[in-house]
């Protein structure tokens, strides 16, 4: 499957819908409140798309149970917004969505936050294994006011951990600080122990480091930016940061606190998801978007 923007569930609702359904109910439809088979479709124009269980009586649509629930925007723009958010490398604003969608700014901006949401992954790790190098790096986004003469105040900077399988998965964090405790809570969860464990010298790495099969680290200082022919090096991890903070901090310029987390899921599922096409992505995309209700205000 390539992402084919001329297809017509990105803008015909009902073609949208039959999609949906036929993507999340393969094996027919499944009341989302009890789990019953024994649903029927609705008839009458208002209620298109509506199902009723003849086990629980609840009413349901494909949208029930979804990060597109209770939203007025119609389902084939969320189709077309997942997937051009799936397929573009850099990420994309909220205000070139909403030019694209034709919807508010507000709506948008709603929609891309929920669409991280579906992105994110249900349970993290564990990545590495046996054989396998798992890179730990750490960096600070934001902080930075360009012109410092009429700022208020330096907006605050906010520490993100990167954990990356060198073959495979990754996982980043926004942290509240860089000690050996916050650390080690993100690494115990996340990196099998039969990893060898790459990280700088941070001091924060000493302890955790040891419960590991090997720790390697790697002195910046020195300009010691590979040993061992090339083997002990952060490269993989520093890469990402360098990337994300052009790509993904360069669209949408400042990011909250509260939301960085979402971004930061955004940016892991690309790398994890590299090697796919941006249809399979965007598919996966819409996967994961069952089974999370999100609890911000809505935009309607
Ligand atoms: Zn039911």
């Amino acid at each position: 499957m390539t992402c084919d923007l001329t297809n017509p569930i990105f803008t015909d609702e009902a073609k949208a819908i039959a999609h949906m359904e036929a993507d999340r109910w393969p094996d027919g439809v499944t009341c989302p409140h009890c789990g019953s088979f024994n649903t029927h479709k609705m008839g009458g124009q208002t209620q298109a798309g509506m199902f009723l269980c003849n086990d629980c009586r609840e009413k349901f649509t494909v949208r029930t149970g979804t990060v597109f629930e209770r939203s007025h925007i119609p389902l084939h723009k969320w189709l077309l917004a997942t997937h051009l958010m799936s397929a573009s490398k850099k990420g994309m604003s909220a205000l070139q969505l909403s030019r694209m969608l034709g919807i508010t700014y507000k709506s948008a901006w709603f929609m891309t936050h929920r669409i991280r949401e579906a992105m994110t992954p249900s349970s993290v790790g564990p990545i590495g294994g046996e054989n396998k190098v798992v890179e730990s790096d750490e960096t600070y986004i934001g902080g930075k006011t360009k012109n410092r003469a009429y700022a208020k105040k330096e907006p605050k900077k906010h520490a993100v951990m990167t954990l990356v399988d060198r073959d495979g998965d990754s996982h980043s964090f926004h942290i509240a600080n860089v000690k050996a405790k916050t650390l080690r809570e993100k690494i115990e969860t996340t990196v099998s122990r039969k990893s060898v464990l790459m990280t700088d010298e941070l001091a924060s790495y000493g302890k955790i480091g040891g419960e590991f099969v090997n720790h390697l680290t790697v002195n910046h200082g020195a300009k010691e930016y590979a040993r061992l022919g090339g083997f002990v090096h952060i490269n993989t991890a520093e890469c990402r940061f360098s990337l994300m903070k052009r790509a993904v901090f360069g669209t949408h310029h400042s990011i909250s606190e509260a939301h960085l987390s979402r971004y930061l899921a955004e940016w892991d599922f690309k790398f994890n998801t590299r090697k796919m096409t941006d249809g399979e992505r965007a598919a996966l995309a819409l996967k994961g978007a069952e089974g999370k209700r999100l609890t911000y205000r809505q935009p309607h």
